[in-house]
């Protein structure tokens, strides 16, 4: 039997998430977590999927290093290890590829540098990429590493749409222009779509509204991305959980001149203290939802400015496409908040847009419509997985 397994690695500062899927028919074996690396209680929670125990530990991780051997280790208890014939292959979540990748690639001593020098656009994720990468090749050498970029499926964005409107001059010697993120999942979920539809990718053109945490909106021609609402780096676009989203770039003077706050506090203030977090406190919309019920005037303020910014996109993204056939929500408020659809889509009528009360109520795991029958845009709900699209495009590129 040829090599089936992948193993898809999301490493984050402090964190690693992982998951063991076999490609003969993309089914999970082993899922797991380990968070608070570096910190005095790191808690590893790993969840073998072939009928074992769950199991927890919590110790001290010094770094991704560490981490990543205990994930080993248990896999190892699974007879899932690391060592084993059946991987494949190791797919790595990187988040910034900056113009130079634009497709899943192997990696070698030379694209571990280029990601490297890619730092600066994504200061907060591609170093514990980098580590986790490079733990993964300590631990295997002999096994191919393959990076897929969170940015690469953007990169067919035409340049119009990729430019900010500033000096050329300026913005090609630092690098500025609109790279676009959560690439993995609006590639996953618009041809999930196409397939709700029953049609093939090439004829159909969407909307995704990835709604997380942090939150991206895309709009995808015949499979391929045409726009996208992150830019530079993933605050721009949509009200998120704790990042602004659109702003006018005087804001940022306003702090500095008459705020007078560093680049930091400004980086601080608009990533980690800002949107629905910075309007009401709170960012998880189940918490934001309940507290509307309860007649609380901030958090139906925060949810108004976070739907209205969200119109603004289908609206958008509407124009930019001509002819929109779906509207697609995604990721943990778009596939599990009704309220968030329904007042997203209420009002668009004319934009050929409805939304099925009934259908738009029920809890599902499944992809679905939730749009009536005579809508001349469909609404759907699909839940989105990052981790099997890594690695179908892990095991496409080693199988190759
Ligand atoms: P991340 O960006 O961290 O991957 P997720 O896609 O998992 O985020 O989404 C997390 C968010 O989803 C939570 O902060 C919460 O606001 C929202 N969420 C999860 N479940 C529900 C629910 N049942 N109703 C409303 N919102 C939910």
């Amino acid at each position: 039997m040829s090599a089936s397994r992948v193993l898809v690695l999301n490493s984050g500062s402090s964190s690693v998430k992982y998951q063991l899927l076999d490609m003969r028919d993309g089914s999970r074996l082993a899922v797991g977590l380990v968070e608070r690396i570096g910190e005095r209680t790191s808690r590893l929670a790993h969840a073998p999927l072939t009928g074992g125990e769950k199991r927890e530990r919590l110790e001290a991780f010094a770094d991704h290093g560490e981490a990543l051997k205990a994930v080993a280790e248990e896999l190892d208890r699974d007879g899932l290890g690391l060592d084993s014939p059946d991987l494949l292959a190791v797919g790595h979540r990187v988040v910034h590829g900056g113009t130079r990748f634009t497709e899943p690639t192997v990696v070698t001593d030379e694209v571990l540098d280029a990601i490297e020098e890619l730092v600066p656009l994504a200061p907060l994720h591609n170093p514990a990429n980098v580590t986790g990468i490079r733990t993964a090749r300590e631990l295997r050498p002999d096994l191919p590493q393959v990076a897929v970029f969170d940015t690469a499926f953007h990169s067919t964005m035409p340049e119009h749409a990729a430019r900010y409107a500033i000096d050329k001059a300026t913005a090609d010697a630092l690098d500025i222009r609109r790279y676009g993120f959560h690439g993995t999942s609006h590639a996953y979920v618009s041809r999930t779509a196409a397939e709700l539809l029953g049609r093939p990718v090439e004829d159909v053109n969407v909307i995704v509204l990835h709604l997380g945490n942090g939150a991206s909106a895309s709009a995808v021609r015949g499979g391929v991305c045409e726009d996208t609402s992150m830019g530079l780096t993933p605050l721009e676009g949509l009200v998120m959980g704790t990042r602004s989203g659109d702003l006018d770039p005087a804001v940022l003077l306003h702090l500095a001149r008459v705020g007078r706050k560093s680049a930091d506090q400004i980086d601080e203030l608009l990533n980690k203290k800002s949107g629905l977090v910075g309007l009401c406190g709170e960012n998880d919309m189940r918490e934001i939802r309940r507290r509307i019920d309860e007649g609380d005037a901030e958090a139906q303020l925060a949810f108004d400015v976070y739907i209205h910014r969200l119109k603004k996109y289908i609206g958008a993204y509407s124009a930019v496409l001509g002819r929109v056939d779906a509207v697609v929500f995604t990721a943990g408020v778009g596939e599990n908040a009704a309220p968030v659809r329904e007042a997203a889509v209420r009002g668009l009528e004319e934009l050929g847009l409805a939304i099925d009360a009934d259908l738009n109520a029920v809890r599902s795991d499944a992809p679905r419509l939730v749009s009536p029958e005579y809508a001349r845009v469909a609404v759907a709900v699909v839940p989105t997985d990052e981790e099997l699209e890594i690695a179908r495009q892990v095991h496409a590129l080693v199988r190759a």
